[in-house]
């Protein structure tokens, strides 16, 4: 295993995966002391997380800035599944289906499986749903998807093979779905996330511990091949600095850092209802969009007791907004693929929030933008920035070992080989700070969120729920801001927990997420 670099600071965080304000403000100053790094990397989402951890972990001095928070951007408005690429097998993209097959197999035996599960994915088969012949045809798409996870090397015991199960055991998978006519369910398995931007944070902090220089609240601009002027935004204050080679990875706002990029954004929106609005699912419901034999809606159970419903692919041209909204007929759409399948109705006073995130999708001309490549890209532009764009959530790891290949390629920066296949994340088992989960008493929603770091959770705080109804404690409240670079409440809220999916929830939670973050700020 590499050694890790410490970095620009020596103390009290060299070596640590804690980021917090005081850490914060000790690496701003490291930094105006010392303004020339080998890779500067723009952009805290799960891309440009992972290239700092790619770039540390080979030993390159590195810095990521993020003009707002951590998993600002799309990386918190996914589906949250760690795809085994069936999607793209269906239209014919093998080498995309196999490269995040063989992620997923990453993700969940080695970096993170303390993060991914197993969900089942049911299509129930129901009279009038599936056109004819459509049955035939998503099970040979999903013993295709068997044959992927076989070749990627992910063991059936992880993600069971696919299966016809009877009426009376999808019910009790999915209690609400409709009963009249149902003939049972094709069941598959796919991974998902606990939460998207509790992975973006494990990766930010396994980045530092490595040695890279993770700053929150931080913008770049006037950027180039070889510099940034980079703004703390919280002070105003400015400075310079040098790197031997920069990597834009802004998603959707690359063609702000960098004119030369052109892309063409796709919006997905999701709604969430209550788990009990669908008799609380243990697997997600798979519904297909009528008129499409390749289009779906998926309800998907999600941790804090809610189903996501999604999603959509929509055009979105036009100035990138920092959070987008999913519309009016977005929300009609999904509403009424689902009700297809389902005993009752959901309607719109079932819809406790709603989100939508903008895909960074490379422009490539006409067409839908469901049939823009999922693939991603390295591109060097005549200034010679870096950017990595294009992919998504589940192949991040691949997106960074590229970019920095890139780098390392074009500037001959002094990196060793790749790594991160082999890096658990914080909180992985294997991770060299990670503890046996904690025994009796801890709640199970806390050991999901958080693995093997729930023994330094614990230790930081109450066992007692933010709020009634929330499984969320005020032990992870104080975490977030001791441990996971939370720097006010909306990143507790919105970033660290997920309570503020729902509006009113975080409405109820804000004023304790206000109070633990005060005390944790003056200890
Ligand atoms: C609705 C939807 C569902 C999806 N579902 C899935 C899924 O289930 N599984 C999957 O694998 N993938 C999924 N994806 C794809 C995946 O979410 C994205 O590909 C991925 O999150 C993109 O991450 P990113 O880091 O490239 O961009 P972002 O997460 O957008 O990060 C870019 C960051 O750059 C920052 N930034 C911008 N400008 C500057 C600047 N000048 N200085 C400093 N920082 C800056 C922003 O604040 C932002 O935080 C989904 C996408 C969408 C839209």
């Amino acid at each position: 295993m590499t050694a890790p670099n410490y970095g620009l600071i020596a103390g009290p965080f060299a070596g640590s995966s804690q980021l917090n304000a005081a850490r914060r403000q000790l690496e701003l100053e490291a930094l105006a002391g010392r303004p020339h790094v080998d890779l500067l990397v723009i952009g805290g989402g799960v891309t440009g997380a992972g290239v700092a951890l790619d770039a540390a972990a080979r030993g390159l001095r590195t810095v990521l800035v993020e003009s707002r928070d951590l998993a600002f951007g799309t990386s918190r408005w996914s589906s949250k599944l760690v795809h085994g690429g069936l999607r793209y097998l269906a239209s014919g993209r093998i080498g995309v289906a196999r490269e995040s097959a063989i992620e997923r197999g990453v993700l969940m035996t080695r970096t993170a499986p303390h993060l991914v599960r197993a969900l089942p994915q049911l299509v129930p088969l129901l009279p009038g749903l599936l056109r004819p012949g459509q049955g035939a045809l998503i099970r040979a798409g999903f013993h295709a998807g068997d044959a992927l996870r076989l070749s990627a090397g992910t063991p059936g015991a992880l993600l069971p093979r696919v299966r016809r199960i009877d009426a009376e055991r999808t019910r009790r998978l999915v209690p609400g779905v409709r009963t009249a006519g149902l003939r049972g369910a094709l069941v598959a398995h796919d991974g998902q996330l606990v939460d998207d931007a509790r992975l973006v944070v494990a990766l930010a902090r396994t980045a530092a511990q490595y040695g890279a220089t993770v700053l929150t609240r931080v913008r770049a601009e006037d950027v180039t091949g070889d510099s940034a002027r980079l703004t703390d935004v919280l002070t105003g204050e400015s400075l310079t600095v040098a790197a031997g080679a920069v990597v834009n990875a802004t998603g959707v706002w690359a063609g702000e850092v960098d004119p030369s990029i052109r892309l063409r954004p796709s919006r997905g929106s999701h709604v969430l209802v209550d788990a009990a609005a669908l008799g609380h699912p243990a697997a997600a419901l798979t519904v297909p969009v009528p008129g499409s034999t390749s289009r779906f809606v998926f309800a998907l159970p999600q941790q804090l007791g809610r189903v996501a419903i999604g999603l959509t692919d929509e055009d979105a041209p036009g100035p990138i907004p920092d959070e987008p909204v999913p519309t009016d007929g977005e929300i009609t759409f999904l509403l009424d693929t689902v009700n297809a399948a389902l005993s009752t109705a959901l309607t719109r006073a079932d819809v406790r929030g709603a989100y939508a995130g903008l895909r960074p999708l490379i422009d490539t001309g006409g067409g839908s933008t469901a049939d823009i490549s999922r693939e991603h890209a390295v591109l060097e532009s005549p200034s010679g920035v870096v950017t990595v764009v294009g992919g998504k959530l589940t192949t991040y790891r691949r997106m960074a070992e590229d970019a920095v290949d890139a780098a390392v390629r074009l500037r001959g920066l002094p990196a060793r080989a790749c790594w991160t296949a082999r890096l658990p994340l914080v909180g992985a088992p294997g991770h060299r700070d990670s503890r046996p989960l904690p025994a009796d008493g801890v709640p199970g929603s806390l050991l999901a969120r958080h693995g093997g770091a729930a023994q330094e959770v614990v230790a930081a705080g109450e066992l007692v729920p933010v709020v009634e109804g929330i499984d969320v404690t005020r032990a992870e409240v104080a975490y977030a801001v001791t441990h996971e670079g939370a720097l006010d409440a909306a990143d507790v809220l919105h970033r660290r927990t997920r309570i503020g999916l729902v509006e009113e929830d975080a409405d109820r939670a804000r004023e304790t997420v206000e109070e633990i973050l005060t005390e944790c700020q003056k200890a």
